[in-house]
């Protein structure tokens, strides 16, 4: 992870003949300083402390001289003790060229601490596996070569007490030095949601401002007004006092809702995610043999044998997305009837307490028939992500993004794709627009790219709704199976375009890289429920403001203009005809009224062909038609570019208002039911994969361009996309009415 494309601005005071030497206390460090500097050092304090500092000179074998620090032992580089503050200052202010990280190699896990720090604040540096000797008699066995692959580190087993590997690591340390000049890019770790989000929010205010990013890097600044380290407040407040008001009051911001989500501090939580990541390249074949981790992470290291087993983390994974989609439908059936019952009742009420006319019909057809068809979902959405907020807040979601890793790089992605993906909604119901952000954790710009424009095949929570409509219709038996079915299609088509575009538009090499493996932690009822409402809110929000906006448009284009009066004429004579002839024929009361309702929802539809939406919904039909998808559909398909939910919302719209008065009870679902004329499973299932595949949304469109910085990705993301589903749509169709199942 380290390499020469350092920042630029950090660059100005290195000494590239200066070398420190950083580790725990007692993994030897003072020991391999002696070796190294015999003689020749200078034993004093740090200038106003009493922390002692050691420094003197070192030959090379090759002959030239560097100057070395011994610098003062220390578990972390937060503020809570001198030596802390000492150390991480030295690193920050003298700036040596490269750092020598000594540590026990029996207690690795523990002392990679004190190393993901330096690698946070972007400082070079060689891992010296001291200790060694110890390590070998207890069982450790350390795989060196994984471990420098997965770190990008130069890791030298040493034994300081008879100077073994020393020369070695000294040559490393100082070739590192004249390669970087002191600073590397700095390794970014994932905090989990929220504090990422935080940071997402902070690190521009800091690199505006400059705060103190001559010394650090502006995620780690920012990191540090999350942790609430009073040095590094103190001294930002020096630089901007204003910047600095606005970091912390995001910072309690975050504290505040960590507190009452997962009864737990910032600080708390960016320890764990640290552990999280050497937990990560610990567990990929670096370490056999005993160690000796912390006891929170012990009980993980247990759970983890079973949850990430290369057999059996995959098989439970599986089994774990399926039973939340169980659940979900299971459970979330009963209230989405009540509900749809509900708006069903409340279009009847309005239907019969309101004259005819525009104003009616934009209420019951463009705002109850649309935004209730979204709404309609909200116990669905809710339970689904009360379920996702659970896996989250445990820490097993970062266990599914280390599952899928493996996977991952096959396809040219990266492991930090996952978050994206998930978040997107991998795991059905996250939202394409965070996804796109979230690829901001992915310094490969390529496999960043890569990310960014499959995304949206996943299954947001805007499909689930056209989905689970659908399919409670046409697979009513099956439903969590074919929702289940359809999220894996959603994970196959991004991965299979990702394969393509790696071999084609975005060529290039893999970066390696470590996913984070945190602690698991038992989550709080309230924080779940906080999380959940948090999202289910959103949903909400959307469906009344956006969705809201669009119906109404939509209902527009499917009103105006309205059929022309000679021919609105040609059906009220057709209905007085009737009328007279039934008197004279004496047809009952019952068959005359069928008639009627025949001849309304003819002139319904008439008008609704007739409109503006109808007529281009027509004039598409001749190029849809392959795929299935009659007028009404396409009108749906095309809204539904503005937000996947807004094919609901249409086609409630579309067939409320083709549709007489007598039909104002029944639900989108049994409407769409009863019109066995145009659906079949056939085209079911090919609009079901149109809508898994198409188009992105506005939002994420307009996420895309602002990510990439070019416009180019925007229409690539609106016509590939668009062209790969419809292709999709048609061979589903073809090959369903094939086999006996369309029209
Ligand atoms: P510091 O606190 O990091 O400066 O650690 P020291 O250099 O003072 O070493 C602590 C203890 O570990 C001393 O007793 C050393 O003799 C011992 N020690 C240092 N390096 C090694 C090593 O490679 N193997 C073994 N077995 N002991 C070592
Ligand atoms: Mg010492």
């Amino acid at each position: 992870m380290q390499d020469e494309h350092s920042s630029e601005r950090l660059h100005k005071d290195t000494k590239a003949g200066f070398i420190a030497i950083a580790g725990n206390p007692n993994s030897g460090k003072t020991t391999a300083f002696n070796r190294y500097t015999g003689a020749r050092q200078h034993v004093g304090n740090y200038p106003g402390i009493t922390v002692e500092k050691k420094e003197g000179l070192a030959h090379l074998v090759t002959g030239e001289t560097v100057t070395l620090v011994d610098l003062p032992g220390t578990y972390s580089l937060t503020a809570y003790s001198l030596e802390e503050v000492v150390a991480r200052r030295v690193l920050a202010e003298d700036r040596p060229g490269a750092v020598i990280d000594v540590l026990n190699t029996s207690v690795l896990e523990r002392n990679l601490y004190l190393s993901v720090q330096m690698l946070e604040m972007g400082i070079p540096i060689v891992l010296a596996l001291n200790m060694m000797d110890e390590a070998r008699t207890r069982g450790v066995n350390i795989n060196v070569q994984r471990l420098e692959e997965l770190t990008g580190l130069k890791c030298i087993p040493t034994v300081a007490k008879r100077g073994d590997g020393l020369d070695l690591a000294l040559s490393e340390a100082v070739k590192l030095s004249e390669k970087t000049k002191g600073r590397v890019d700095p390794l970014v770790i994932s905090y989990g949601t929220d504090l990422d989000a935080a940071l997402t929010e902070m690190v521009p205010l800091v690199e505006k401002a400059s705060l103190l990013t001559d010394q650090y890097p502006a995620r780690w600044v920012a990191m540090k007004f999350l942790e609430k380290d009073k040095d590094i407040m103190t001294r930002a407040r020096r630089v901007n006092n204003e910047v600095s008001d606005q970091l912390l009051a995001t910072a309690t911001r975050v504290e505040d809702h960590l507190k009452k989500t997962l009864n737990t501090y910032p600080e708390a939580v960016i320890a764990d995610y640290r552990y999280g990541w050497i937990s990560s390249v610990i567990k990929n074949g670096v370490l056999t043999g005993s160690s000796e981790p912390f006891e929170r992470i012990a009980f993980s290291d247990k759970l983890d044998m079973v949850l990430t087993h290369r057999v059996g983390g995959p098989v439970i994974l599986f089994a774990v997305l399926y039973l939340m989609y169980f659940f979900t439908i299971q459970i979330g059936q009963f209230p989405n009837d009540w509900l749809t019952a509900g708006f069903d009742w409340l279009s009847e009420f309005v239907g019969d307490h309101m004259a005819s006319g525009p104003l009616k019909s934009l209420i019951t057809a463009g705002v109850i028939s649309g935004v209730g068809g979204v709404l309609g979902f909200v116990p669905l959405i809710m339970i689904m992500f009360f379920l996702i907020a659970f896996l989250e807040d445990s820490g097993y979601m970062a266990r599914v993004a280390y599952i899928m890793d493996r996977v991952f790089r096959f396809f040219g992605l990266h492991g930090a794709s996952i978050m994206p993906f998930i978040i997107g909604g991998g795991i059905a119901g996250g939202c394409a627009v965070p996804g796109v952000m979230a690829t901001r954790t992915l310094r490969s710009p390529k496999e960043r790219l890569a990310t960014i424009l499959t995304v949206p095949f996943m299954t947001c929570g805007a499909k689930i709704p056209v989905f689970l409509l659908f399919v409670s219709i046409f697979f009513k038996n099956h439903v969590p199976t074919v929702m289940f079915i359809l999220t894996l299609a959603g994970w196959a088509s991004a991965l299979v375009v990702a394969l393509v575009l790696r071999k084609t538009l975005i060529k290039g090499e893999p970066t390696p890289f470590v996913m984070e493996l945190p602690p698991y932690r038992v989550p709080t009822l309230a924080g779940i429920c906080i999380h959940t409402w948090e999202r289910t809110w959103q949903y909400i929000k959307k469906a009344g403001t956006i969705i809201l906006g669009i119906s109404i448009l939509i209902w527009a284009a499917m009103t105006f203009p309205s059929l022309p009066a000679d021919e609105a004429k040609l059906y009220e004579d057709q209905i007085a005809q009737i009328t007279a002839q039934a008197q004279t024929q004496g047809k009952s009361e019952d068959e005359l009224a069928e008639m009627v309702t025949d001849i309304n929802n003819t002139q319904e539809t008439e008008t609704l062909r007739h409109s503006l939406a109808g007529r281009l919904g027509i004039a598409m039909e001749n190029v849809t038609r392959p795929a299935g998808f009659d007028w009404r559909t396409n009108i749906a398909l095309l809204g539904g570019i503005a937000a996947k939910e807004v094919v609901i919302s249409t086609l409630g719209t579309a067939y409320s208002l083709g549709s007489s008065e007598d039909e104002e009870s029944l639900s989108l679902s049994e409407r769409i039911e009863n019109d066995k004329a145009t659906w079949h499973t056939s085209n079911a299932v090919a609009l079901l994969l149109f809508t898994l595949l198409y188009s992105p949304c506005f939002v994420t469109l307009a996420m895309t361009k602002q990510e990439t910085g070019k416009w180019r990705w925007l229409f690539f993301s609106l016509f590939f996309n668009l062209a790969l589903a419809f292709v999709v749509a048609i061979m589903a169709n073809q090959l369903l009415t094939a086999m006996g199942l369309g029209a």
